[in-house]
């Protein structure tokens, strides 16, 4: 079945549309030069119906990237969650992805956007696991990238923009095209920064390191939810530099992100990590961040959008 072949209906520019009719031009300047923001965002099954995954998150976080590039989004976060309910209502779906996605139309080409308008849609599909069937299960195989992870002083990395996944793109081809399922990008200097869709922890005698915005990542909130389940669990959970010296006494890594949600890393450049299986520690983590997508975690209720409206009894409608 192709990729997108069940989706039916898109949001764009305030109105829901046939996907066909979703379309841009060939001059928009967003397609060429990569000028625009979007997110990634799951919605997931629960016992209440479909909920969205940290929606106030996600929309906040673009509403940054489009302050950071200067990219006036005609439309409240308010507007903008309820495009993402109407949209996931519209095509029926239950557990899906969400694009949002704001981007300059077609006006000029001079690479200063004026005149260009923006553009904004909502795109909804079925995407399952990211990383491949057995990935949340038995993890991944990962290599350290060529491409080097570029620098926030010249993109900032904490912004979700279209242009700066050329450097994600450069590095998930070349480690596919090696045999490999996902990237890890560092700096010129080997200091860890993120895989090419994801944010990086690894595990150390019973503790978790991950990095921060100093080492140019995209702060995930999938990060900020593994941090926050982690420290309940009674996890000591360290925020700062990791080298790529540090990865080879590492006992677990795995990779976070909406899309790749929480994936083991088995082993870098076919070099085992641990003993080569998803750790414990891994594993656990990865269960208790589904018991918080799928509705089944009390304490995280506040984390999920329903897309149906409950009713007076509690019950979805
Ligand atoms: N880093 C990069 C480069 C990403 O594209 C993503 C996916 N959005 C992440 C990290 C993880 O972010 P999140 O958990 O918010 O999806």
């Amino acid at each position: 079945m192709a990729f997108f072949s069940e989706s039916k209906w898109v949001w764009k520019n305030g109105k829901i549309i046939p996907w066909e009719e979703a379309t841009v031009h060939m001059s928009a300047h967003g397609l060429h030069y990569g000028t625009g923001v979007f997110e990634g965002i799951r919605c997931y099954n629960t016992a209440d119906g479909p909920a969205v995954f940290r929606l106030d998150a996600h929309l906040q976080r673009m509403f940054e990237s489009a302050r950071t590039y200067g990219l006036p989004i005609p439309y409240s976060q308010e507007e903008l969650a309820q495009a993402a309910i109407d949209v996931i209502k519209a095509n029926g779906f239950s557990d899906c992805y969400v694009r949002p996605i704001a981007t300059y139309g077609s006006a000029s080409l001079g690479v200063h956007p004026r005149n260009c308008p923006v553009e904004v849609a909502m795109l909804a599909w079925p995407w399952g696991a990211y990383l491949g069937a057995d990935a949340l299960e038995n993890g991944i195989q990962v290599t350290v990238s060529r491409w080097k992870k570029f620098s926030s002083l010249a993109m900032p990395a904490t912004a979700k923009a279209c242009g700066q996944y050329l450097n994600s793109m450069l590095a998930v081809q070349d480690a596919v095209r090696c045999g490999f399922d996902e990237a890890l990008l560092v700096d010129e200097e080997g200091v860890i920064a993120e895989g090419s869709g994801e944010n990086f922890f690894m595990v150390q005698n019973g503790n978790l390191l991950t990095n921060d915005e100093r080492d140019h990542v995209l702060m995930g909130i999938t990060r900020d939810s593994v941090i926050t389940l982690a420290r309940e669990l009674g996890y000591k959970v360290f925020v700062g530099q990791m080298r790529l010296e540090e990865l080879e006494v590492a006992d677990e890594a795995f990779f976070t992100g909406t899309a790749a949600e929480v994936t083991p890393i088995s082993a870098l450049d076919r070099k085992p990590i641990g003993n080569g299986k998803p750790g414990p520690v891994t594993l656990e983590l990865q269960r208790a961040y589904f018991a918080a997508t799928s509705g089944k975690d009390p304490k995280r209720q506040e984390w999920l959008t329903l897309v149906n409206a409950k009713t007076e009894a509690g019950k979805a409608v």
